[in-house]
């Protein structure tokens, strides 16, 4: 029986990266779009994409960050899939390699238990470039998995995870039933579910 799931946030929960949407309000969206698909392809390691993409975001006020997380496109099927997964009496938590600013403020709407992320750092209300969190490296989504799995007391037969980018598939690894939603190929080699359709809801006719 399951008991854990874990969604990644962008291009999975959300309908996009939200690293990209921050690069458009500084018209550097193709440049800053181009190295997230390096990263989620595979080809560029993800800790020196996170450092480039948020060192070219530099100076952009804060408060445009939070306009646009606050106001970023969920993925159809998102609420509904989570609030049926909690009624299941599942625990359901976010791994993003993007920000709190968009996925603790989506914590609340689409109604998951917890979320893991980084933070950009701000001074004097303009982004600095610099970032620091939870989920900065290949394995930061793996090596969370495995210690939410100790304090849990949940298997890796009873876990859960979806996710769409190179970085999802250190998690991958640690869970049973792994689905790639919308997924570059190197990840959907490791799934066993796999959902082509822009709806998160036909997870729930799979497991
Ligand atoms: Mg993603």
């Amino acid at each position: 029986m399951l008991k854990l799931a874990v969604f990644d946030f962008d291009s999975t929960l959300m309908d996009g990266e939200t690293i990209d949407f921050f690069a458009e309000e500084l018209g550097i969206g193709e440049e800053v779009a181009k190295i997230t698909e390096e990263a989620m392809s595979g080809r560029l390691d993800f800790f020196e994409s996170l450092q480039q993409r948020v060192g070219l975001l530099k100076g952009l006020d804060f408060s445009v960050v939070e306009r646009i997380s606050h106001n970023l496109p969920y993925m159809p099927g998102a609420k509904e899939t989570i609030t049926e997964l909690k009624n299941r009496g599942m625990k359901v938590v976010c791994f993003s390699g993007g920000f709190r600013t968009a996925t603790s403020y989506a914590k609340d709407i689409l109604g998951y238990h917890a979320d893991f992320s980084n933070a950009l750092h701000v001074k004097e209300g303009k982004l600095t470039g610099l970032v620091g969190g939870d989920m900065m490296y290949n394995f930061s989504k793996g090596d969370m998995l495995t210690r939410l799995q100790a304090v849990l007391g949940v298997s890796e037969e009873e876990t859960l995870v979806c996710g769409d980018g190179a970085n999802d598939l250190s998690m991958f690894a640690h869970a049973g039933t792994r689905i790639a939603f919308r997924a570059r190929d190197i990840l959907k080699r490791e799934a066993n579910i796999i959902i082509e359709e822009k709806d998160l809801s036909l997870i729930l006719k799979e497991i």
